[in-house]
């Protein structure tokens, strides 16, 4: 580990926003960001998978917004994060791997789309973030969920070089897929989640760019630690 100084009295309270599209490295930056900066870490997105694959589990529908709007604001989420993991529950029950099927995948976009599903999300977002000393990441913590974060990231990488990434997470959890398969539902998630009505996924005028396409995970966290030392 690099050991680059951190004035941490200055950095007591701070929020750090991550926002960029699927694939560009936001999850594991973040954790390991949170990890050495010793904040709370919050991943935005898996708030939006757990409440699909309860939805999915349950029979109701991506396009019913209505329930899905009332179920967001009661589904009791939690996280437990480790150094190496973010474990995830629903009811107390472990769904970490659960929120990460190709069918949750391919239902999240559509069910995160519905500006009730958002609304309640955020209400619950900005409540774990109240105190600060947090690194949230996912599509809109820059743009809407925490506007007035301390620090914000975009982060990005071209769409070759994030399926890639995508069929290397996937090969270690045994799915087997190909990297034409992966860039195929990147370009649609960029897509669906680039251009829907509520919160659309774009980088805020006030977020440090970081394309991730040639950088390691700990050339990432590096990287945004300077930034974060050029700013506080
Ligand atoms: O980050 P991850 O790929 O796990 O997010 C899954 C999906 O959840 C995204 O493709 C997006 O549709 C949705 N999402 C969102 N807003 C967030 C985080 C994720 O709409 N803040």
């Amino acid at each position: 580990m690099n050991d680059i100084k951190l004035n941490l009295s200055k950095l007591k309270g701070k929020i750090i926003a991550v926002d960029g599209p699927a694939g560009s490295g936001k999850s594991t930056t973040a954790r390991m960001l949170a990890a050495r900066l010793g904040y709370k870490y919050l991943d935005t997105g898996a708030m939006y998978r757990a409440l699909t694959h309860f939805a999915l589990a349950n029979d109701i529908s991506p396009s019913d917004g209505a329930k899905l709007s009332v179920l967001a604001g009661k589904l009791p989420i939690d996280f437990e994060t480790h150094e190496e993991t973010n474990r995830v529950f629903i009811n107390a029950e472990d769904v970490t791997e659960a929120i990460r099927t190709p069918e949750v995948t391919l239902h999240v976009s559509e069910v995160s789309a519905h500006k009730g599903v958002r609304t309640a999300m955020v209400v619950k977002q900005r409540e774990i973030g109240k105190d600060g000393s947090i690194v949230a990441e996912g599509r809109d913590t820059t743009t809407v969920v925490f506007l007035n974060a301390d620090i914000k990231i975009y982060l990005t990488a071209s769409v070759r070089e994030r399926a890639q990434r995508r069929l290397l997470e996937l090969a270690k959890k045994g799915v087997s897929t190909n990297v034409e398969e992966q860039e195929a539902d990147i370009r649609r998630r960029d897509e669906y989640d680039s251009n829907r009505e509520h919160s659309p996924l774009t980088k805020a005028t006030d977020a440090f760019t970081v394309d991730t396409t040639d950088m390691t995970i700990e050339g990432q966290v590096d990287h945004i630690i300077s930034l974060i030392r050029s700013v506080l």
